[in-house]
């Protein structure tokens, strides 16, 4: 395990931002905070944070604006920028998806050691691939409504089919899952 992320939190509610940071230092991140977007990018700049932790609306420069401004450099492009939504709007969630936020956090749907779980989860990235039977339970129901090969073979070599699932949250046992080809990585739909 990587022991020390940097971590940007931007949010100009003060109350909030000083919570968060005493939590990820607690859990071992290298933490510097921004009071506004601008701030923010001037502080990414300045000293590149592995990620960005920032809320939405805010003086100056929103959080929006702070993605936006964060892709004209090279340098900062890359930065994986989770946004920390007080409100929890559908048109915000598309609008961090579009500008390719890392996740969409609505504050009060995550305690506070969630949302740390799910950052480090972005640095870890784990994986599991499983063996899939195409005929118990509802193997077959999947096959129709997704328009799979009939035994679940890839639809660009051949072979069989795999699941490959990922930790959203270990504690609820909550994980995301795709169909994946183990020969050529081909991921079906
Ligand atoms: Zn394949």
């Amino acid at each position: 395990m990587k022991n020390s992320i940097k971590i940007l939190l931007v949010d100009d509610d003060e109350e909030i931002r000083s919570m968060y940071a005493e939590i990820f230092k607690k859990e071992g991140f290298e933490v510097s905070e921004a009071v506004d977007g601008v701030d923010g990018l001037n502080k990414a700049t300045k000293n590149i944070p592995e990620v960005i932790f920032t809320g939405i609306v805010m003086p100056t420069m929103d959080g929006f604006q702070l993605m936006e401004a964060l892709k004209k450099s090279v340098a900062t492009s890359s930065i994986p920028v989770v946004i920390s939504s007080h409100l929890g709007r559908e048109e915000d969630r598309k609008k961090a998806q579009e500008l390719g936020a890392k996740e969409f956090l609505v504050r009060g749907f995550y305690t506070p050691n969630e949302v740390v779980e799910k950052i480090r989860a972005i640095f870890e990235s784990k994986e599991y691939k499983l063996k899939f039977s195409a005929t118990e339970l509802d193997a077959k129901k999947i096959i129709q409504d997704a328009h799979f090969n009939e035994n679940f073979k890839c639809s660009n070599c051949g072979a069989e089919l795999i699941l490959l699932i990922k930790p959203v949250n270990f504690q609820n046992s909550e994980f995301t899952t795709k169909f994946v080809c183990p020969k050529c990585d081909f991921k079906q739909k």
